[in-house]
């Protein structure tokens, strides 16, 4: 199949060579939500797409990108790279891709203490408990 070029451009822009997003399972143990904690404490944004999908994201600019923007290894850029097209990029098309943003431990607790599923969870727990309780309002 011919590959169709892009409509849209990526001139000045460099936003997704700044992250990694890492897709997880959707927590369904005290261990899986206590890792979520490990995560956000350790400087790590967890989030929930549109999809409904968890992932972790890190907010790291790639090493090859260069100050002004550039890719150092275009030719030899990772296939991810090549595969991400700006048509349909969070800046041109897609939007916004965080449902639920959790960057630290207020907003993971609000969103813990108002979902029966995970809060059922959570209450298996003293110590999970203890923690959604008092970080989150
Ligand atoms: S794909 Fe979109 S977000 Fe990524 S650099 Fe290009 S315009 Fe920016
Ligand atoms: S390899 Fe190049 S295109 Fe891929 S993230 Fe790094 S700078 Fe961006």
């Amino acid at each position: 199949m011919k590959h169709k070029a892009p409509k849209k451009t990526c001139a000045g822009c460099f936003l997704c060579c700044t992250y990694v997003t890492i897709e997880i399972d959707e927590p369904k143990t005290v261990e899986d939500i206590d890792a979520l904690f490990w995560y956000i404490d350790h400087g790590l944004t967890v989030f929930i797409d549109h999809e409904n999908d968890w992932l972790v994201e890190v907010r790291r600019k790639c090493d090859y990108l260069t100050p002004e923007g550039l890719c150092k290894i275009y030719e030899d850029r990772p296939i991810v790279c090549r595969d991400h097209e700006p048509d349909d990029c969070e800046k041109h098309g897609e939007g916004d891709v965080h449902k639920h943003l959790f960057a630290n431990r207020k907003m993971l607790c609000d969103f813990l203490k108002k979902k029966e599923k995970y809060w059922k969870i959570i209450e298996t727990s003293d110590i999970l408990k203890g923690i959604v309780e008092k970080f989150g309002s």
